[in-house]
């Protein structure tokens, strides 16, 4: 409508004009009117030209008539443009976020192995960088032979485990994944607290292997003399029974001290805690201590701390008597053994000194290991599982103190267990 408005003006003045001047009069006119719309025209075009190079919400052209609804039509078309382009930036940070938290390595490769992007797990993973990596080969990357193996062989229902190039200590679980055309997925998951927890329980079974199969084939050694020699004098008999009874209680002692610690370790079982007449405890650890080496060590008790302790009463009664049990078998005959329990620097102490054979410095820092002997031959002689320290620790873990060890070989040594100070009573 409003493109012929002034078409239909100018033919009514050409008609005009016509009539009252000449037919070249009104043909002049009819040439004059279409050379300015033209003009108009082309400087529209040229201002839309002018805007499409760059096209800003800011800056679209403003016109009369035809051309302002195409401009109008344009904004609005720029304007939902800029918002989906919004919406779609938005959206991709998201995901960048998504897979950044993953607690996985995702690296998304083509069909020939070339990566695509990764997240920055997978960068630590495999030393890669997500920008200037693009497009490189993973395996030009990645070059140990069994990842490069796993890649060609081609049968990816069971993960690749693998020790990471760029972490000596990181062990990667490794999985591709098909999606899309041909798209692969390469997610890699750190494994390496698991495969340490592995190692450890494989030890772990291994050791109480061991030291039960000493015993027991003592034990079945002395079944078999007992019955190849049936006429054995009664003197020779009750010898081997006991010989017999001590490997038996050696066993019964290592399964104790292993059903002592594996309750320890069960996450479930909570600590009971109860305000601990810490004073009496210690008497009866005094006493029992005297009593493990009658006459043999000097015993001495010095109390100076808190009377009240919150804490379980029997884990502390364990773990305070592994200590004086150790500083007992470990202190030769004449040494002295001194409890203490007082307050250093706010925090509430309870140490076991002891005169005797002391540690070499680099054992200090595994003794708590389970079945970790300075000299297995000294405390399997002496009665010990390997486990008592273990204990010790795990006792204190649950009670939030911190066991220290302090030695000098030839000397003696002291295990102190450090108390919070919001223990006390
Ligand atoms: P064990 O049953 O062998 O005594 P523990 O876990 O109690 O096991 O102790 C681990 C090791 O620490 C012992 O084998 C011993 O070598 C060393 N040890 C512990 N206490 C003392 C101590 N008071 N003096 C010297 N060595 C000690």
């Amino acid at each position: 409508m409003r493109v012929t408005m002034p078409v239909i003006f100018g033919a009514l003045v050409a008609i005009l004009l016509w009539g009252m001047f000449s037919a070249v009069a009104a043909l002049l006119f009819v040439l004059l009117v279409l050379l300015l719309l033209m003009g108009l025209h082309a400087w529209q075009l040229y201002r839309m030209g002018e805007w499409l190079k760059e096209p800003r919400i800011e800056t679209i052209p403003e016109a009369e008539g035809v051309w302002g609804e195409i401009f109008s039509r344009l904004f609005r078309m720029v304007k939902r443009h800029k918002l989906t382009k919004k919406k779609l930036a938005a959206e991709l940070v998201n995901i960048e976020q998504a897979t950044a938290a993953l607690p996985e390595g995702v690296t998304s490769l083509n069909e020939v192995n070339r990566i695509e992007w990764c997240n920055p797990l997978a960068e630590f993973h495999f030393g890669i960088n997500a920008n200037r990596d693009i497009l490189q080969d993973i395996t030009y990357l990645v070059r140990q032979p069994e990842f490069i193996d796993y890649l060609q062989a081609g049968n990816f229902s069971m993960a690749l485990v693998m020790k990471s190039a760029r972490h000596q200590d990181l062990v990667l679980s490794i999985n591709l994944i098909f999606y899309a055309d041909n798209k692969r997925l390469l997610i890699s998951r750190d494994i390496t607290q698991l495969e340490r927890m592995e190692t450890m329980r494989r030890d772990f079974v291994a050791n109480v292997s061991h030291e039960l199969r000493t015993p027991l084939t003592v034990i079945s050694g002395f079944v078999e003399n007992l019955q190849d020699m049936p006429d054995l004098s009664r003197d020779n008999i009750q010898r081997v029974l006991m010989l017999m009874a001590e490997q038996n209680r050696r066993m019964d002692s290592l399964v104790s001290d292993l059903l002592t610690l594996s309750s320890l370790e069960n996450e479930q079982r909570p600590l009971r805690a109860e305000m601990i007449n810490i004073k009496a405890l210690l008497e009866d650890i005094y006493q029992d201590g005297q009593m493990l080496s009658p006459g043999r060590h000097q015993h001495s008790l010095e109390m100076t701390g808190p009377a009240y302790l919150q804490g379980n009463r029997d884990e502390l009664h364990s773990a305070f008597s592994n200590l004086v049990s150790n500083a007992v078998r470990y202190t030769p005959e004449g040494g002295a053994i001194k409890l203490r329990w007082f307050v250093r620097a706010g925090q509430p102490v309870f140490s076991v000194q002891d005169s005797g054979i002391g540690i070499e410095a680099h054992h200090i820092p595994r003794l708590t290991e389970r079945f970790y002997r300075v000299d297995l031959g000294r405390s399997r002689e002496t009665g010990g599982t390997g486990l008592g320290l273990a204990i010790v620790k795990h006792i204190a873990l649950r009670h939030h103190a911190h066991l220290e060890i302090s030695s000098q070989t030839g000397h003696g040594s002291t295990f102190s267990l450090l108390f919070s100070e919001a223990k006390i009573g």
